[in-house]
């Protein structure tokens, strides 16, 4: 028995191979949910859902910055399937600039996809959910934001995941008579295309160093969480962050 059986779960910015969005994707397939693979490129979306294991998953392409393509996304699978119970809110981008090099179009570009499309989403399913009385959202924040910086990011990156964090605190408190639980992570260092190729061997190192565990997240460290999340395993949570980073805020 899987943990999402006779689930219909939305997973956004999950067509990239190597990506969290994927891995949550396989995961939650592989837990019986049934998942709609949104991304920018529709043919990538299909391959993507084409991968998943069981019947019924689709791939459809989505800017979740353009409110109207979320919610034609959202009523497509609707449409299909009936009900949607997940939504994982993970399609992201990072920019790697020092705060006198943020362009107002760089401020716009990495806000837009990472904290305007989680709200742009979450808000064209909302109707659904407060009318069945379920549903569970996972936003991918970052530990960019509890931090105030990455390596990868930016400090308008670092700011977007903190808005992440407080959009997720206050739609899981307004929701929450609803039935709807809204959820957040908080992933580390994780090897994905985000951060692969980007450091050299000394960055590498100095980066693991600030690890107590020692090592870089995988993709499915953060699908495990994700999953929880979304899960029934997690029914008594809301408005949560869940850390994914190998203790490094220890
Ligand atoms: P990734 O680059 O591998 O995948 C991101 C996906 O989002 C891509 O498939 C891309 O096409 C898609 N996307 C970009 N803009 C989009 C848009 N406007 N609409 C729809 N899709 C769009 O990234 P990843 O490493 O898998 O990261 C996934 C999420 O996790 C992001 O929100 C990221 O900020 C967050 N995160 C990642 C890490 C890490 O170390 N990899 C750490 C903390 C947080």
């Amino acid at each position: 028995m899987g943990l999402l059986d006779g689930k219909f779960a939305i997973v956004t910015g999950a067509a990239s191979p190597r990506g969290l969005g994927k891995a949550t994707a396989m995961m939650f397939a592989e837990h019986g949910a049934t998942v709609a693979i949104l991304d920018l490129d529709a043919a990538q979306a299909q391959a993507a859902a084409a991968d998943l294991p069981g019947e019924g998953h689709i791939g459809l392409a989505c800017n979740v910055t353009d409110k109207a393509a979320c919610q034609a996304a959202a009523d497509a699978c609707v449409e299909k399937w009936g009900a949607v119970d997940i939504l994982v809110n993970n399609a992201g981008i990072t920019q790697p600039l020092k705060i006198m090099e943020i362009e107002p179009g760089n401020y716009d570009a990495v806000t837009d996809v990472n904290l305007r499309g989680t709200l742009y989403m979450t808000q064209a399913l909302i109707p659904h959910f407060r009318e069945r009385k379920t549903g569970a959202v996972v936003n991918l924040s970052s530990v960019s934001a509890q931090r105030g910086g990455g390596i990868f990011g930016g400090p308008h990156y670092s700011a977007a995941k903190a808005g992440v964090l407080g959009l997720t605190k206050a739609m899981a408190r307004e929701l929450a008579p609803d039935g709807v639980r809204v959820n957040a992570l908080c992933p580390g260092f994780i090897a994905t295309d985000i951060t692969a190729g980007k450091l050299t061997e000394e960055m590498r190192a100095s980066v693991l160093a600030g690890i107590p565990m020692g090592r870089a997240g995988t993709a499915e460290d953060v699908a495990g969480c994700a999953l929880f999340l979304a899960s029934d395993l997690s029914s008594y949570c809301t408005g949560t962050e869940v850390d994914v980073n190998g203790g490094s805020l220890i």
